[in-house]
């Protein structure tokens, strides 16, 4: 037993050595090669989800939508209604948070260094050679200090930070409500066509089983249900881990730090801004954040 427990912990120091080491190769080689590593997979990450998008918004309401409702009903023109809405809504956050600056250096000049008495809250960045505010870390592939860094996201080609966190998270929302629209169609689709259990691949390779027109069209339909359904689980997934980190006032770049957390009302606020929920009604929806992104009340003070 004793021995045992020593081979295990031998075992988990080699990969926690293993994952440090690799993080830090994937880190020193996006760091040499940055231009040509953020010149590549920003716009292909770019490209792919819009892609996507319109293949699944095109796929969805021009080829599905008609099969599961009667075209000339209410309930197939509130189908497009709602898609053509969430498509604006994906696109329209995706794009406030691509060009919303969320970087130290988009403060105002005089709140770029400490006030009087701040001083000894700020940090310094070795990079950028100067005294940052505190929650902001340098991202090495924007190369720049982020205010209330979370994550930096190849979608969006930029970090996520302080003042474009509202719209990742309507991005994210929108994205979950789309594909959760795509995968209630193709559930109707496939259920209609008794394809439900048509999609396993072992069907295919079964010599005795008729590969007609009717079995092709079913495998197809089967198919997309199960794209979608995955589809539906990865924003879903993404959405629920970010509304865990604004909840707890805490960042997916510092996971576990909860000495931020001033419940859960004001920790929305300070993401959500002033008009809080509403702003997954729209992208357009003005909420001032109740904070530049340089002060931050810590849990003891409250
Ligand atoms: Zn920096
Ligand atoms: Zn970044």
């Amino acid at each position: 037993m004793v021995r045992f427990r020593g081979a295990l912990r031998a075992a988990c120091c080699w990969s926690r050595r293993m994952c440090f080491r690799v993080e830090e190769g994937i880190l020193r080689f996006t760091e040499k090669h940055r231009e040509k590593f953020v010149g590549l997979v920003h716009p292909f990450s770019a490209l792919f989800l819009l892609g996507l998008i319109g293949f699944l918004t095109v796929y969805e309401l021009y080829y599905v939508l008609p099969l599961i409702t009667d075209p000339q009903g209410i309930w197939h023109k509130f189908n497009w209604l709602l898609g053509i809405y969430v498509v604006f809504n994906i696109l329209g956050n995706w794009w406030l948070g691509f060009v919303r600056n969320t970087s130290v250096e988009s403060l105002p000049a005089k709140r770029q260094h400490p006030a009087v008495g701040e001083a000894h809250l700020w940090h310094y960045c070795t990079t950028c050679q100067k005294l940052v505010p505190p929650r902001s870390w340098h991202c090495r592939l924007c190369n720049l200090c982020i205010l209330k860094r979370d994550h930096h996201c190849t979608f969006t080609g930029n970090c996520i930070g302080h003042t474009n966190q509202r719209y990742f998270l309507g991005f994210l929302f929108h994205l979950t409500l789309g594909s959760g629209q795509a995968l209630v169609y193709n559930a109707l689709l496939t259920w209609e066509n008794k394809a439900f259990m048509v999609s396993d691949p072992l069907l295919l390779l079964a010599q005795d089983h008729p590969q007609d027109a009717e079995f092709e069209w079913q495998y197809t339909v089967a198919a997309i249900f199960k794209l979608s359904l995955f589809l539906f689980m990865v924003p879903l997934g993404m959405f629920a881990l970010q509304i865990l980190m604004v909840q707890r006032n805490s960042t997916c770049y510092m996971i576990l730090d909860r000495s931020y957390d001033v419940g859960w009302r004001r920790n929305f606020d300070l993401v959500l801004g002033k008009r809080r929920f509403w702003i997954f009604l729209s992208p357009t929806i003005k909420s001032p954040l109740p904070t530049d992104g340089t002060q931050w009340i810590q849990k003891y003070m409250v």
